[in-house]
């Protein structure tokens, strides 16, 4: 998602972090006690394989080539849906949030990777899981990334799948997870200078800062300090051969993204990397029909991914050079009073929020509008969503009589091409195939924090530049409204029979939960 390293700065901080790692070795939260018995044991113990990026043009055609052969078995054994659709904006913090809570950000409020936080007064910036070093630095970083994350930002009127699961009786881990909030408490840091109390699962991974196995594990500064998909593989398989497994764990594969970006999303040597990986965790388990017997496996992405004009110049939309004149606040700092404009970006989706008395929407709105690489501007304005497009308008509100394919219901204005919506020939429910579930994830993102601000999303092709947001040129991004940032692939595999996946991530949650109930 995010690679944004300083090429001078880095080695200075790696040198810091390794010291860090070697200083506090032994201190450490390791867990090695077993779970907690369950109270009411689940027939099927449910594995989470959750790969960032992961499509399915890719995964399909090395199926169809015969070269991954554990994807393809799992594949096989159960159903399958090339066409999840994701949370928005498309961005990994926003969608786990969206997996874990069974809500949009409206209500998990974790709003993207970047968002400017009103009572904070500066931008959030959540970084990417351990895997780079971060502009603020490592300590803010350390805390945006999974401290505020998961303990302060991340609403606490939702409940997580952790949670849920332990108020049932079952038990969970999660190994790498970005988010992981779960009903016990954990110990991050060094003991005697700093550490963190957070709330996790029985069981919980997070790279170098906390493990699940005294094995060594692939968490050095040279291997993004244990977020990177050996570590993940190795800790799942720890708790399967060790017999540890709980009810559910959620094992997180972040490699796969940061190729992807770079090279593109034709790039398929991660999904050969992913399938070897997954080809030893079912070998922990005596056999691959085994593994199935008594577990159901769900293979799961994210988002899509887009590709970006090789050019520069076609694919970066320079927000400072379209809004010039103002006074920009600056990611890393406090908002200061003559500061106008903050924009938050969310690779193919930008935040852009009014700071001071002396801008307002429609400014930049007109400022923004004629940028033809600009997809989708939205705002709201109390209850009511403006969209514009190509200098068409809808406006629309929740209620009313409209219902769409997920029947929720709207009160629709102006133009339904905005969204491209079209009307089911058999019911007359609204539905989107170019903005799926568009109505409703837009309305979400729009309603996830206070503040003046406004939403645009890049045609495919582009992506948005400010303020040292990380490009990918030539290679990939996400974080858009549109079909080819919003569908993943999603598979269940186990034998015996399994109820049908639903068609949103934002529904993923609840059909966990019915595996083990049988509800
Ligand atoms: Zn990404």
């Amino acid at each position: 998602m995010i690679h944004r390293v300083l090429p001078l700065i880095l080695p200075i901080l790696l040198l810091f972090l390794a010291a860090y790692l070697l200083i506090s070795t032994g201190a450490f939260h390791w867990q090695d006690s077993a779970v907690r018995t369950t109270a009411s044991p689940a027939k099927r113990k449910v594995i989470i394989l959750l790969v960032d990026s992961l499509i399915a043009e890719s995964l399909e055609q090395l199926v169809r080539r015969h070269e991954v052969p554990a994807l393809a078995f799992l594949l096989q054994k159960g159903a399958y849906r090339r066409d999840m659709i994701s949370s928005f904006p498309t961005m990994s913090v926003t969608i786990d949030s969206t997996l874990l809570t069974g809500t949009y950000a409206d209500q998990h409020r974790i709003p993207g990777l970047l968002w400017f936080h009103p009572d904070e007064q500066r931008t959030v910036d959540y970084g990417d899981g351990l895997r780079v070093v971060w502009k603020p630095g490592p300590f803010q970083w350390l805390s945006d990334s999974f401290y505020r994350l998961n303990q302060q930002h991340l609403s606490k009127q939702t409940p997580t799948l952790h949670e849920e699961l332990a108020a049932r009786g079952y038990t969970s881990a999660s190994i790498n997870g970005l988010l992981f909030r779960g009903p016990r408490t954990h110990h991050f840091g060094i003991k005697a200078v700093t550490s963190l109390k957070v709330q996790g699962p029985d069981l919980l991974a997070l790279g170098g800062v906390a493990k699940i196995t005294k094995q060594a594990l692939p968490d050095g500064p040279f291997r993004s300090m244990g977020m990177n998909n050996d570590y993940t593989a190795q800790s799942l398989i720890a708790l399967v051969k060790e017999k540890r497994l709980p009810d559910v764990t959620l094992a997180y594969f972040p490699d796969m993204d940061g190729e992807l970006h770079k090279h593109g999303p034709a790039s398929l040597e991660g999904v050969r990397k992913l399938d070897q990986q997954l080809q030893s965790i079912l070998n922990a388990f005596g056999s691959w029909e085994e593994a199935l017997d008594r577990h159901v496996f769900i293979l799961t992405g994210d988002s899509g991914v887009t590709a970006t004009h090789a050019s520069k110049e076609a694919a970066l939309i320079d927000m400072e050079q379209l809004l010039s004149g103002l006074s920009f606040y600056r990611l890393g700092t406090q908002k200061k009073p003559e500061n106008d404009v903050a924009v938050a970006v969310n690779g193919r989706m930008s935040y852009v929020y009014a700071l001071s008395e002396r801008v307002s929407i429609q400014m930049f709105i007109d400022r923004l509008a004629p940028e033809k690489r600009i997809d989708l501007i939205a705002w709201k304005d109390q209850e009511w969503i403006h969209v514009l497009r190509d200098g068409k308008q809808l406006s629309y509100r929740t209620g009313g009589k409209e219902l769409d394919e997920f029947n929720q219901r709207w009160e629709l204005r102006g133009d339904r091409d905005v969204l491209k919506l079209e009307a089911r020939k058999e019911d007359g429910k609204w539905f989107s195939t170019a903005y799926p579930d568009g109505l409703r994830r837009l309305h979400s993102a729009l309603h996830s924090h206070p503040g003046r601000f406004l939403i645009c999303t890049a045609l495919p092709g582009s992506e948005f530049a400010a303020d040292g947001a990380p490009n990918h040129p030539g290679g990939g991004n996400h974080g858009s409204l549109d079909a080819s940032d919003s569908f993943f692939p999603f598979a269940v595999a186990t034998n015996g029979p399994i109820p049908e996946p639903p068609r949103r991530v934002v529904d993923v949650k609840a059909y966990i939960l019915s595996l083990l109930t049988g509800t």
